[in-house]
């Protein structure tokens, strides 16, 4: 019974050396996802913002009421104008 276990434990630890591959291959991945991104942001449009006209990437930039903004402050603001008006 002993034997079947530690024939056990040794298949498990060679499952888990196999098992290893698969995760260099998977921080590879990872390694190449910077660059991807890099990718992305010479692609990146920048948009001013509705209320202060500071540039934010379209990523970050939030769109409001057919308007971009650089923060929920800055949203924020645009209605209280609103609401002054
Ligand atoms: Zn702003």
């Amino acid at each position: 019974m002993i034997k079947i276990l530690v024939v056990i434990g040794v298949l498990f630890l060679l499952y888990k050396v196999l098992f290893k591959k698969p995760n260099n291959n998977r921080s590879n991945n990872a390694s190449n996802n910077p660059s991807f991104k890099e990718d992305e942001l010479k692609e990146e449009i920048m948009l001013e913002c509705f209320t202060c006209n500071i540039l934010v990437s379209q990523n970050e930039a939030i769109l409001d009421n057919k308007a971009y903004f650089c923060s929920q402050e800055c949203i924020d603001k645009r209605n209280e104008d609103v609401n002054n008006r």
